[in-house]
């Protein structure tokens, strides 16, 4: 067996043990020459329904990282969609390359092509490095792509319904920590004032509450700061600011054993996906400091409740309407949590496990 053949056969076996590690179901790999695609698409769950998920277009150091990537990503869609009560699994595709370079109609349509052929078992949408263009390039080719442009018939940008729905959360982690819900005079820092942030941080001023940003976006820091009266605060000078609330809005993994001691903050609630490096490690951490942890997958639900509303004929009122119930949720995490000393994390994780369980039940009589 030649070196090259040996490393196949591993990388082979490799993938299949991750698969079954956390019981992802397809792994589909799409290559074509002519227009430079390779792409993955991963479908980890599909009993409450199609998996559905963003294109993430990156260009990653290995495929060995893309493939983790898209594993863990879909793993947290199936929970989201779950735990928002959804009839929709979870799944999600990463573009391998550099998108400035990549990018062209061909080259999404033949990727469309590639979701068209999995029958509706997985449902794009845009993610990190895709935009609602490349989507309706992609829906020349299949039906199984939401996200689309509100002139088109989508739902347009669900960045306001996921901002609605991490406010709704903090409101709630507020009712938990202090008694009342209200987060006027409350000191709240956001990092990270892009399409999610700077709506947080309307929401937040006009209740009252005093805001500090940061972001590496110099403009945009400027801009936020004129126009939400928020202070401006350096980058890393965030985990230490004496505030009550921290709202992570950038990117994930922030939340490490460093940092978390530096926090003075009661609460955690943003919109990140996926803020704990390590779950059970960092969850626990922020548990024994007494900070109250809003669950990521939870409050950021807003986003998919967004553009799963596409599905079944777009309406944004109806959108809000069942973003606003992440208020209830959060509640009821905290009491789980609370009476199961377990982790506000594992508590969600744990009902969003259980529907999936649940329903497969159900699902087994014809
Ligand atoms: P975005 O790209 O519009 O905004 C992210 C912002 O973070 C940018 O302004 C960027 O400059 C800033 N940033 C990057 N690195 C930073 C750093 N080290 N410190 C401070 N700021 C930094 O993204 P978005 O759509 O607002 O999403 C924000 C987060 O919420 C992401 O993690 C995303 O995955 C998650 N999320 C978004 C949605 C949605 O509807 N857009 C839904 C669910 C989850």
């Amino acid at each position: 067996m030649t070196q090259a053949s040996e490393n196949a056969t591993n990388n082979g076996s490799n993938i299949f043990s991750q698969l079954a590690t956390f019981d992802h179901e397809q792994m589909v790999f799409c290559n074509d020459n002519a227009t430079g695609l390779r792409a993955i698409i991963c479908i980890h769950n599909t009993v409450l329904g199609p998996g559905l998920g963003g294109t993430r277009f990156y260009n990653y150091a290995s495929e060995q990282d893309a493939i983790i990537d898209v594993q863990r990503l879909a793993r947290g869609m199936s929970f989201k969609s779950s735990i928002a009560g959804l009839n929709l699994g979870g799944a999600k595709a990463v573009i391998m390359g550099d998108p400035s370079k990549l990018k062209s109609e061909a080259f999404f349509r033949k990727f469309g092509r590639f979701i068209e052929n999995l029958n509706g078992k997985y449902i794009t949408a845009e993610d990190v490095g895709t935009t609602t263009k490349d989507m309706e390039y992609i829906k020349m080719e299949t039906d199984n792509v939401v996200g689309l442009p509100e002139i088109k018939g989508g739902g347009g940008d669900p960045s306001p319904v996921t901002a609605y729905g991490v406010y709704m959360g903090m409101k709630a982690s507020a009712k938990e920590t202090w008694g009342s819900d209200s987060l006027s005079g409350k000191r709240v820092s956001v990092q990270g004032i892009g399409k999610v942030g700077e709506h947080l941080v309307e929401h937040l001023t006009k209740e009252g509450a005093k805001v500090y940003i940061a972001d590496v976006n110099q403009e945009a820091l400027a801009r936020v700061s004129k126009t939400y009266n928020a202070e401006v605060v350096a980058k890393d000078a965030i985990y230490g600011l004496d505030v009550d609330i921290f709202a992570p809005c950038a990117m994930g993994a922030i939340l490490n054993t460093e940092n978390i001691q530096q926090l003075k903050a009661a609460i955690i609630c943003g919109a990140a996906n996926n803020q704990l490096a390590d779950e059970v490690l960092h969850g626990k951490l922020i548990s024994n400091n007494n900070i109250n942890y809003a669950p990521d997958f939870l409050v950021n639900s807003g986003g998919i409740i967004n553009v799963y509303s596409e599905l079944t004929g777009y309406n944004r009122q109806i959108a809000y309407a069942q973003a606003e119930n992440i208020y209830n949720q959060t509640l009821e995490i905290y009491k789980k949590a609370k009476e199961d000393k377990i982790t506000t994390h594992h508590a969600a994780l744990q009902i969003a496990e259980k529907r999936i369980h649940d329903y497969a039940k159900v699902k087994s009589t014809y």
